[in-house]
Order: C-alpha cells, then structure tokens, then sequence
C-alpha cells in the first residue's frame, strides 16, 4: 500500500524534477524490483562495474545496462573510476559505478527548546546541511513559513523526497493537526498545509516516537521488535514499537504518561488535577525544589536535583520515582518489551540513580515476564536521527529504509 502511494507521488511530481527520477517508480513491479535490486547493491556494495552487477544481481546482461542507464540519466548513479587489476576474463578493467545520495534529499524539522532546527539529509542518511534556531515555534506561521522556505530552496539543487517534523504536544498524525497548549498551538493544520505546498510526503512525530525510531533504527537494531522508551524532559511522555512498528494510536494520545490520573491533588499544565506529570515532570520536581528551598531551580537537571543531597529533596525523587515505575509496570504489562530506553533528554542527562529507582518498581508490579527488561541508555540526537528516518521512510522502495512507522 506504502509503495503504491509513494509510486503515485513520485509519478505526480517527475516532470518538475532535475533528471526525472520517474526511474524510481515505473509501472512494472518487475522493473521497479531489478531497479531496486541494482541500486541496493550500489548502495551496500559499490561501487561495481556493470559485470559485477549482473553477477551480483543474476540478472540479465540487458537489463542491467538498461537499469543503469536510467539511473545514470537521473543522476543517482555516475562512472567513477576504473575496477583495479584486469576486467572480466583478463579484458579491459571495467568503469565502476557509484551511487550518488545526493541527487534526492529529505528534508527534517525539530524545535529543541521552541527554536526550530532543520536538517537536509541525503538519501543514505547523511546530514548535509543544518540550520539552527531558524524560527520560534510558538508562532506556528512563522514556524511552517521557515519550513517551507527551506524546503523550496532545498527542492531547487535536486529533488525533494518528503519531509518529516518533530514537534510536541499531540500530534493527530492522521489528519495532521498540531494542540500544544504551552505554545498556543490549537489543531495547527502543519501537515496538510506542507503536503498541499511542496507536493511530497510529510510526516509528523512527537519527541518521544522521534526518538524511539532514531533509537531502534540506529544505534540498538536488536530491539526493534518490542521496545519502550521513556522521555522524561520537562514533560513526561514515552513511545511503543511493538512487533517492528511504531504504534501511532488513532488521534495523538499514545504514550501520553505524564496525564494519566494518579490523583495527586495537585494542578497539572494541561489543567487538569492530578496527572501522573505533576509528580514526575521536570517542570514539577523543579518547582516543588524551589518551593522547599525557597530559591529558583528553573534549569536544573534531575542530576542537579540528586547532587543536592536534601534528605526532603531526595524524598521528592523518590516518590517521583515510584509514580513513573508504577505507570511504567501498567505500560510493560500491556506491551511485554524486551527493553525500556531512557531517552537523553536535557533534563534526564546524567541521573542514574532515579531510573534504577523506578525500573526497580517496575519490575516489582509488572506482570509475570513483563518484568524483565533490558533497561537502556539513551544517545544524544536520537530525535534528529528520527526524523531522519521517518523522512527517509517517504522516499520510493528502491531507497527506503526498513519500515518501522507503520501508516
Ligand atoms: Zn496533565
């Protein structure tokens, strides 16, 4: 279904791309798995003469030349140079051909601490542009109108491939829609409105499943069937992939931890009385610090807090750790992950103490087996290399890597 879609975009948008990458998306499935074939040895392999390929392919000598003329007449592919020693049995050594990734870009949106930072990446996942503190993201027209202009100047030097944003609060990725009450932001209309502008795929994500998918897609492979990360930053959210897929619910609420009903008694951001958040959020446990000591914590970090040695602060911790292991024990029952990530966020960077604490409860509540779990560390840029990706992910079968953002 994702190939047919991607297909159909590419095939609206050829004739206004530099070297027509219709190569991409033909109308035979034949073609499309030889071209698909050849470029995947470019790409993993390269580069190969053209006899290589057709060995290496156990394909046809004509079908070969044909795909590889294509992609060279797109641009994905050029003559690179001579195979060293004699070409095939003792002729002339061969031209190599390289995969250039170059020629199709993805282009990637985050906003750390409300200031948008965008990325060009190439079609092997290299980053190679980056723009930071572009726009201020509380003003969500002059955040779409930064991205739009990237992504048009970025369209103009080669072809623009999709598009994947990274922005919090909660995300209808379905429709599109954006509510992030700390920014004002109601049902912001981010994804139609790029879609119906740049013509090319664009997918919205929340930190947490941005990270999760940069986490299993990059640096831990071998959790990528069951997997659970928490994001404890200033808010408190977490993200599911389950059987190899990102679950991305119906409407922007999965993983949502931080507002579920703990009955705390106290005053949540989101307006409401008693969300697991105003016990263990990073906004909380600052302001119930610097209410106890009677000075500012605004910037600390969790290690901040535990390198206080405060028997009360420590108490406060505590009990913030017991709250999230308790809710992190309902989430590995329903799940049963073989590991919990702690993504590297801000706040979190650096305290190990308090998710011992809390994957200690965790693993004390959880059901049976779901108890047992790998408890692993975040990386830094694990939301970058996200919507890395997810952008990635839009671009036709021939480049796409493994699919773990299902929909
Ligand atoms: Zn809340």
């Amino acid at each position: 279904m994702r190939s047919v879609k991607a297909a159909r975009l590419y095939a609206g948008r050829v004739g206004a791309s530099p070297g027509g990458l219709s190569v991409l998306a033909p109308a035979s499935s034949v073609r499309a798995g030889n071209v698909a074939d050849v470029l995947r040895l470019l790409r993993t392999q390269g580069p190969l003469t053209r006899a290589q390929l057709v060995r290496a392919a156990g394909l046809a000598w004509p079908t070969v030349m044909t795909v590889v003329a294509s992609l060279q007449e797109a641009g994905l592919v050029v003559e690179d140079g001579v195979q060293a020693g004699p070409g095939e049995r003792g002729g002339r050594p061969g031209a190599l051909l390289r995969f250039v990734p170059t020629v199709v870009t993805v282009l990637t949106a985050r906003v750390p601490g409300g200031q948008l930072e965008l990325a060009q990446v190439g079609a092997d996942g290299t980053v190679l542009a980056r723009w930071e503190r572009v726009a201020d993201a509380h003003d969500p027209a002059a955040l779409l109108r930064a991205v739009l202009a990237r992504a048009r100047r970025t369209a103009r030097t080669g072809v623009l491939g999709g598009v994947a944003l990274s922005l919090p609060g909660f995300i209808d990725h379905r429709r599109g829609l954006v509510t992030f009450p700390a920014w004002g932001w109601d049902d912001v209309d981010v994804g139609a409105h790029l879609r119906e502008r740049l013509k090319v795929p664009v997918t919205l994500l929340g930190p947490p499943a941005a990270a999760a998918v940069g986490e299993v897609a990059f640096r831990w492979p071998q959790e990528l069937s069951e997997t659970v990360l928490l994001f404890l930053g200033g808010g408190l959210s977490s993200a599911v992939i389950t059987n190899g897929r990102l679950v991305r619910g119906s409407a922007g609420a999965v993983g949502e931890l931080g507002h579920l009903l703990v009955n705390s008694g106290l005053v949540c951001r989101c307006g409401r009385t008693g969300c697991l958040e105003t016990l263990t959020a990073g906004w909380a446990l600052r302001e119930q610090v610097s209410s106890l000591l009677g000075q500012p914590f605004d910037r600390a970090t969790l290690a901040d807090l535990e390198g206080l040695a405060d028997p009360r602060v420590a108490e406060i911790l505590d009990r913030a750790a017991v709250a999230l292991g308790e809710a992190l024990a309902w989430l590995l029952t329903m799940v049963n992950p073989s590991s919990v990530i702690v993504a590297k966020t801000s706040f979190a960077d650096g305290s190990e103490r308090f998710f011992e604490r809390c994957s200690e409860v965790a693993r004390l509540r959880a059901v049976g087996a779901a108890g047992e779990f790998s408890l692993l560390p975040g990386q830094p840029d694990a939301v970058l290399l996200g919507t890395i990706h997810a952008a990635l992910e839009q671009l036709p079968t021939a480049l796409r890597p493994p699919v773990l953002i299902a929909g």
